[in-house]
């Protein structure tokens, strides 16, 4: 199915028949013939643990309470059974999913749409900070599953477009962080707005107690699925995704740097063109930064080296090259400012800090046109969590960017925050710090920030050890580094 940028999502094709040659098998569990086609061409070849888990319980009808974090694959460990719970030839909304941000919910919606495929099973993403009328037009169209923020679904349930009388399966998603932004007693309206004989699913990184009275007041008999928090790629490193708006990120890291707990940061940027002005903006807002890449002369680069061992920089930009080897005492933060060029690079630059036992925290600032690649370091690690062939890599290393919890306190300037609170989405961990923005227009976004423009490009399904091409950088070669 082709994915458009628009927030919904075009019809399916009538539901083909499977190549006889497609697996009905998914792992140990059986698969209709159109799943096995989709799980195919998404190369979904083995369940992964919270698949395993999850999908027999809810098969049987069960609530589930499950305890994972995005990376797990929980996506399609409730998307699986909810699409087998569609009727295709009922036109009504039966399964409604409910998640805390605009990017959440094209993702989840678009993992919905790519496993149902071949299905006929529509699924639309609703969000604030858009126009309704084409999320109304869609619904009057027919659709059966729903991926939204609880503002915009409230919004359009008010408006009389989207009813929940015929919903057969509802899934809270990253329920903490929905609490987060405000939005319980939205989850509550909208779960009562559907029939008591439904099945509910909530999942959430953390169990809170708001989270655990939702359950108990939502579900019944739930049944409990936890996956183990990750092994991080150091035990020490705390992953984040964070993301930001198109041509935010220089606030966002600013933001960072002012908050007391960042003491030591190192900054990846692809380029030497982009890590030097990055390096000279920074230092035009007042702050004491190095910079190191390939272009510096042999002195260049131990002065800075001196200057970091000697505490006199709060932060050193850096390209993957100038970066490789590094150890600095006392880093505390690394952030890839731009995506790295491949996963590989990801887990060498994060590794950078948690050092010799020490604490660290990685934070990846993802802007709209960084989707495609976030997902495929998700999906790297996961491959690597998993010890997937074709995975390079040891064990010892496997992760997913998925952060512990624990967050660290402190705000950095307040008048710098509330934008880039609303934009604190990351599907790994949201920095509570700035958590709790009001919830406007059924998204996470509070009120006035401006919404991106354009929303996550379709990810094709791409072969597991294909490698991103990146367009050309437009500069010498030797620029890049
Ligand atoms: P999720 O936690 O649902 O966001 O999934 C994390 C990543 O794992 C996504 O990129 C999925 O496409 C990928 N994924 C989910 N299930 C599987 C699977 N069984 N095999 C391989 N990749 C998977």
């Amino acid at each position: 199915m082709t994915l458009t940028t628009a927030p919904t999502r075009t019809p399916t094709p009538a539901p083909a028949p499977a190549p006889s040659s497609a697996p009905l098998f998914f792992g140990d569990l059986p698969v209709g013939p159109s799943l096995a086609r989709a799980l195919a061409a998404m190369g979904y070849a083995t369940p992964t643990p919270i698949q395993e888990q999850a999908i027999p319980v809810l098969r049987e009808r069960r609530d589930v309470l499950g305890q994972a974090q995005t990376g797990t694959g929980k996506t399609a460990g409730f998307g699986i059974p909810l699409l087998e719970a569609i009727d295709t030839r009922a036109r009504g909304v039966q399964a409604i999913v409910l998640l805390p941000t605009r990017e959440l919910c094209l993702q989840v919606a678009d993992e919905l749409a790519r496993l149902g495929q071949y299905t006929g099973v529509r699924v639309l993403a609703v969000y604030g900070g858009v126009g309704l009328g084409r999320q109304i037009d869609t619904l009057a169209r027919g659709v059966h599953v729903v991926a939204g923020t609880p503002g915009r679904v409230e919004d359009l349930m008010a408006r009389g477009a989207l009813d929940l009388r015929n919903v057969r399966v509802a899934v809270l998603d990253e329920a903490d962080r929905m609490l987060d932004v405000g939005f319980l007693p939205a989850m509550e309206r909208i779960l009562g707005r559907t029939p008591p004989t439904r099945q509910t699913a909530l999942f959430s990184a953390t169990m809170p107690e708001e989270i655990r009275g939702l359950a108990h007041r939502q579900m019944r008999d739930p049944v409990t699925v936890a996956i183990e928090p990750e092994r991080a790629t150091v035990d020490e490193i705390e992953q984040r995704i964070e993301r930001v708006p198109d041509g935010d990120k220089l606030l966002a890291l600013r933001r960072h740097l002012d908050s007391p707990g960042t003491r030591l940061a190192l900054v990846f940027r692809r380029t030497t063109h982009k890590a030097d002005k990055l390096a000279r903006d920074l230092e035009r807002g007042g702050y004491r930064v190095g910079v190191l890449h390939g272009r510096r002369s042999q002195g260049q680069r131990e002065r800075v080296l001196a200057q970091l061992k000697a505490g006199q920089l709060q932060a050193l930009v850096a390209t993957d090259i100038a970066a490789r080897g590094l150890d600095i005492p006392g880093l505390t933060h690394v952030f890839n400012y731009d995506l790295p060029d491949t996963p590989e690079t990801y887990v060498h630059r994060i590794g950078r800090t948690g050092r010799a036992g020490a604490s660290g925290i990685a934070i990846t600032l993802v802007a709209p046109e960084d989707e495609d690649d976030m997902r495929e370091i998700e999906r790297f690690l996961a491959r690597k969590r998993q010890g997937m062939p074709g995975t390079p890599g040891t064990p010892a290393e496997a992760t997913r960017p998925a952060a512990r919890q624990g967050q660290r306190g402190g705000r950095g300037r307040a008048e710098k925050a509330p934008q880039q609170a609303a934009q604190t989405n990351g599907q790994m961990s949201p920095d509570r710090r700035f958590s709790r923005p009001r919830p406007a227009e059924g998204d996470a976004r509070p009120a006035g920030a401006s919404p991106a423009t354009s929303p996550p490009p379709s990810s094709p399904a791409r072969n597991r050890n294909n490698r991103r091409r990146r367009p050309s950088m437009g500069g010498r070669p030797d620029e890049r580094r």
